[in-house]
């Protein structure tokens, strides 16, 4: 059976009541619906306390968007992972382009969050993808190696072995527009092929996430593509009626 995670980030959105509404219907239906879907839910830092209470009694996961790589201390500002553990926290998004983006972050700060993660007994979700020009200039698969390159430089194969990789195409985040399903399903592909080649091994032991603009028209042609195990969605999870026909279709 083909594995079905789906991530919903809530990125800098919500308040105390918003995130209430919007979780009291996706546990309904996650009660209901009996598949192998498994739900990750990542809201501001400000709510995981909140959302944890919510989800307590349910196989819904708790996600976070980011880690400081300093331990506890004297880092004004910043959320440790051992602050994020004892919140409950299993799932760690890291490298996502809206941080490379507005806070600068690079491959090897995003490598050593990881390493920070992973040796916290967390889960990265781990984002790649490429720009805009890069993919007009048809270097998406360079691009991606040159991310996970990164990682092994740091963490060495071992990192491989506990992660969601989300292909994240920087120009289809928020945008409305995706690749096409062959394409997709062609990076994703090599994505898997160039991590396995790395590790010397035949079984896959990571899973792989497809993001950037998936909603409610396009997720039934984006999970027949067999590469993906799963979807890391933004703006269309923020929305009752949307994410609930996304899960439904899904
Ligand atoms: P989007 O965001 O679904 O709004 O495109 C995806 C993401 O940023 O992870």
């Amino acid at each position: 059976m083909k594995n079905k995670i789906i991530t919903a980030n809530w990125k800098s959105n919500g308040d105390t009541n918003s995130l209430h509404n919007l979780l009291i219907p996706i546990i309904d239906f996650i009660k209901k619906k009996e598949s192998m879907l498994k739900l990750i839910v990542v809201p501001p830092f400000v709510y995981l306390n909140q959302v944890h209470n919510i989800i307590i009694n349910t196989n819904i996961m708790l996600g976070a968007q980011n880690v400081d790589i300093h331990s506890n201390g004297a880092f004004t500002g910043e959320i440790s992972v051992d602050m994020l553990k004892d919140v409950h926290v299993c799932y760690v998004i890291i490298g996502h382009s809206e941080r490379k983006i507005y806070h600068k972050e690079s491959d090897l700060l995003i490598s050593k969050k990881i390493q920070i993660v992973q040796n916290a007994k967390l889960i990265p979700i781990f984002c790649i993808g490429e720009t805009e020009q890069d993919y007009k200039n048809g270097i998406t698969n360079q691009i991606c190696q040159k991310q996970i390159d990164s990682v092994f430089n740091v963490i060495g194969e071992k990192a491989f072995n506990n992660m969601i990789i989300a292909y994240e195409p920087v120009w289809a985040i928020g945008s409305g527009r995706t690749p096409s399903i062959d394409f997709i399903q062609d990076t994703c592909g090599h994505i898997t092929d160039y991590i396995l080649n790395i590790q010397n091994v035949k079984k896959k032991s990571f899973f792989i996430q497809y993001g950037g603009s998936v909603n409610e028209s396009n997720i039934e042609k984006l999970s027949k593509v067999i590469e993906i195990d799963g979807f890391l969605i933004g703006s269309a999870s923020l929305f009752i009626s949307r994410f609930l026909k996304i899960l439904t279709k899904y």
